[in-house]
């Protein structure tokens, strides 16, 4: 129960004791970190509890490299449901409680959908009760923060912790050393609670940090020899120093192979400790209490380090040891992109990690030996085999390695089980699964939008959708009540006027309340082709500048995106639909009718502004390249319709809520797959009408890329290929025509603002399918088997 009292008491006394100043005389942040701290307070008592009950049972462990948490304090308030009185007593206190929300850094620590799914995963399993811990890296420097100058993306870094993390709590004595070939370092592990909504279990992220084991040698400094000796200490914290800001492309750097081991090494020795204090060396009931989820391949080496310990450190045989740790891990992979599908130089394995490469290496044999048993041939072997062209394949260590490998939508796992992993498919079919992704309903509505939150509250009498997102279901009924349908698109409007008021604080623009919002905000690549969307306004531009009087609905075409700073191409994409904007936004003739705004430094907290805004989700990739997506159900939650290809969730999506509520176009997998290998843009360039005119402004002298060739460089792509791929490998100019008609669809059903209101509330009465909650459900039936433990 929320005690007022308590609460002021709290922070009175906290502000004093951290600053030495009254309530009166602190800053924002000031009052943001008491506020926290004295949160952190009140749920102690029960995330000890929690911690103890789980003790008993089987628990599941998230490994994953990246987490990406945005804001916690907004979030932990709505889920101990005390959001409303904290902010009346702050009201009373003369304190915003909205404005000290804004106040927080994002905990940046990953790069976009599938650190958000771990972050998203994290709350659900708090909601459901489920016993599963988060493991991490705490990274001194997040995702970078991203500025536009003269329309390019400029990157700085994110020091998120600079006024401190209320959140995080150190535990110097769980520390453990991780060894590598050229030293030690220290793992020290910072710990958060993750609070469920409308339960006591607290769950717990549990992010190492990197840092030298002795501090700084005194000796050397006495010698006046500073620069030597804080080496040590740098080259130790190098190791947690910063998130690889690549999104899905693979990146090769030794640091981050000392990354992927640290944080492994050490959660699997403070696993292994906990379990020999309570069972000895009866290491076969390892898998009875531990199940341990590999968040893409990042975490794979953890296959060959449980290996090592068990093998080396507690003298198990081989075999027995190999059962044990199948029997543990399981697989998450995230994509078919064959530049994401991670491999290692063997060379570095050697250097950084001989004994994890021997054991590795013992493994590729074994398994040889076992498909040569079973009569595979030369070529099969050489194309399965871990370890070939002086390359370690993580994928193929994970799926032989683990008891469960899983996709993350259905289209992707059919993909995976018949195309890419077609032969590990039918080695091992029982492995297979699907987990179709999923959103946490606290941050993605509840959170971010209160008013429809409160208009579902209300028709359904009662919060605990909020909780159990199926129930959604029963509002279908309201799909023709014209009264309600006014509510919905009375908040609709309010959510677009605040977003159009932020836009205007940060970004300087005007934007038009009253058009349509058509959002695409999604990590900048290559595949997920904003350069389809930025073609299609430049399109309606030339069309409206001939054809002045043409009637179209007002849009506000809203980009959101980082692009990883050594992916060029994507760099170029953004200087591109930034000069796109410039030409439009500074043309009075269509200003009443079109405005581009490119948000800059798209993020969780930027999200949670954008998302109920919405009109149109843009979900555009090229069919069988978007794995599931979670943006699109981001916005279907909200109430927004898609405009999509056949790809990732989205044919989840349209089947939950209806074609005829949706708008689908372009090439499907089928035909991607059948055209892939004679495709000519050429074709499409020369004649579909105004594609070529489009195309063409990037070389053209239309815009301006500050002599970059950054735009050449985007057209030779399209048209002339590259020394890597054939021309226009993401199918723009096939897709572009098709994208045009569906966008002109959109136009005109909009118009009628009841049937389009009609539309987005068939969408979110259907993105029940869509709640993490189902997920983690599912994660833990039917790959962890762990039940959920209720704290009383
Ligand atoms: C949900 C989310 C993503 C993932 O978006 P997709 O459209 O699924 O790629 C990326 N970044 C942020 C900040 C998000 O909230």
């Amino acid at each position: 129960m929320f005690s007022k009292e308590r609460f002021i008491e709290s922070i009175n006394r906290i502000i004093k004791s951290d600053y030495g100043k009254t309530l009166d005389e602190a800053t924002e942040y000031e009052k943001y970190n008491v506020i926290s701290k004295a949160i952190m307070e009140m749920i102690i008592d029960n995330w000890s509890k929690t911690e103890e009950e789980y003790s008993k049972v089987k628990r599941a462990y998230y490994l994953s490299a990246e987490y990406l948490m945005g804001r916690a304090l907004g979030n932990n308030l709505l889920n101990l449901g005390f959001y409303d009185e904290v902010k009346e007593v702050l009201g009373q206190l003369n304190i915003d409680l909205n404005k000290i929300e804004e106040v927080e850094e994002d905990a940046g620590l990953g790069n976009g959908g599938l650190g958000r799914l771990a972050a998203c995963f994290l709350d659900s399993s708090a909601t459901m009760n489920i016993p599963l811990t988060g493991y991490g890296i705490r990274y001194r420097y997040g995702i970078f923060k991203q500025k536009f100058e003269n329309g390019f993306q400029v990157e700085e870094a994110d020091n998120w912790l600079k006024y401190g993390d209320p959140w995080s709590i150190r535990r110097d004595e769980d520390s453990v050393i991780v060894e590598f070939a050229d030293g030690k370092v220290k793992a020290v592990p910072y710990d958060t609670p993750i609070l469920g909504f409308k339960t006591k279990n607290i769950n717990k992220l549990r992010l190492w940090q990197a840092e030298p084991i002795k501090e700084f040698d005194f000796k050397l400094f006495n010698e006046q020899e500073y620069d030597e000796a804080v080496k040590e200490k740098n080259r130790a914290e190098d190791i947690s120093r910063v998130l690889y800001p690549n999104d899905s492309k693979r990146e090769g750097k030794i640091l981050r192979l000392k990354q992927q081991y640290f944080f492994v090494s050490a959660s699997l020795q403070d696993l292994i400790s906990k379990f020999k204090r309570k069972f000895g060396n009866k290491f076969d009931l390892f898998p009875k209490y531990h199940a341990i989820q590999l968040n893409d391949t990042h975490p794979v080496v953890a296959i060959p380090e449980l290996m090592r310990i068990l093998v080396d450190e507690e003298g198990i045989e081989w075999e027995r040891a190999w059962e044990i740790t199948v029997n543990t891990f399981a697989y998450t992979n995230h994509t078919i992109l064959s530049e994401a599908l991670e491999k290692w130089d063997v060379r570095l394995y050697k250097e950084i990690l001989p004994r994890i490469f021997e054991i590795i290496e013992d493994i590729d044999i074994r398994f040889i030996i076992e498909l040569k048993e079973k009569g595979y041939s030369i070529s099969k072997l050489k194309k399965m085999r871990i370890i070939s062209d002086n390359m370690i394949h993580m994928a193929w260590l994970a799926i032989h390695g683990t008891h469960t490998t899983n996709g993350v939508a259905e289209l992707h796992t059919n993909i995976l089980k018949h195309q890419e992993l077609k032969d590990w498919y039918e080695l091992y079919p029982e492995r297979f699964q699907n987990k179709t992704n999923g959103i946490t309903p606290r941050r993605w509505i509840a959170l971010c939008n209160k008013e429809l939150t409160e208009l579902i509250s209300e028709l359904l009498g009662t919060k605990d959708w909020i909780r159990d997102l199926s129930r959604l279901k029963e509002l279908e009924k309201y799909k023709d009540d014209e009264n309600i349908l006014n509510r919905f698109m009375q908040i609709k409007e309010n959510k677009k006027k605040e977003l159009a008021e932020y836009i205007r604080k940060v970004e300087d623009i005007q934007i038009n309340p009253n058009s349509i919002f058509d959002i695409q905000i999604k990590r900048l690549h290559e595949y997920k082709r904003q350069l389809l969307n930025a073609f299609h306004i430049l399109d309606l531009y030339f069309r409206l500048k001939e054809n002045p009087n043409m009637d179209i609905v007002p849009r506000t075409f809203i980009f959101g995106a980082k692009a990883a700073p050594g992916y060029y191409r994507a760099k170029g994409i953004i200087k591109y639909i930034n000069e796109i904007a410039k030409l439009i936004n500074n043309d009075p003739e269509v200003n009443d009718k079109i405005k581009v705004v490119f948000v800059q430094n798209y993020r969780v907290s930027y999200a949670e502004k954008l998302f109920p805004a919405a009109d149109v989700s843009e979900q555009i990739s090229t069919a069988g390249k978007e794995a599931s997506g979670t943006g699109n159900m981001k916005f279907m939650l909200n109430g927004t319709p898609t405009l999509g290809t056949y790809d990732g969730a989205n044919v989840e999506i349209v089947a939950e809520a209806g074609s005829e509520n949706n708008f689908i176009f372009g090439a499907r997998v089928e035909e991607i797959e059948r055209i892939k290998d004679t495709y000519d843009p050429k074709e499409y360039y020369e004649k579909v009408p105004g594609l070529k005119r489009v195309v063409d402004t990037l070389i053209d002298g239309t815009f301006d890329d500050g002599g970059t060739g950054m735009f050449e460089e985007l057209y030779n792509s399209l048209l002339k290929g590259a020394s890597w791929h054939k021309p226009d490998n993401y199918f723009l100019l096939r897709d572009f025509d098709d994208y045009r008609k569906a966008q002109q669809e959109i136009d005109k059903a909009y118009r009628d603002r009841l049937s389009w209101a009609k539309k987005c509330w068939i969408n979110m009465a259907n993105s029940g399918k869509f709640s993490s909650d189902r997920t983690i459900l599912d994660y833990a039936r039917e790959i962890w088997d762990v039940k959920p433990v209720v704290i009383k």
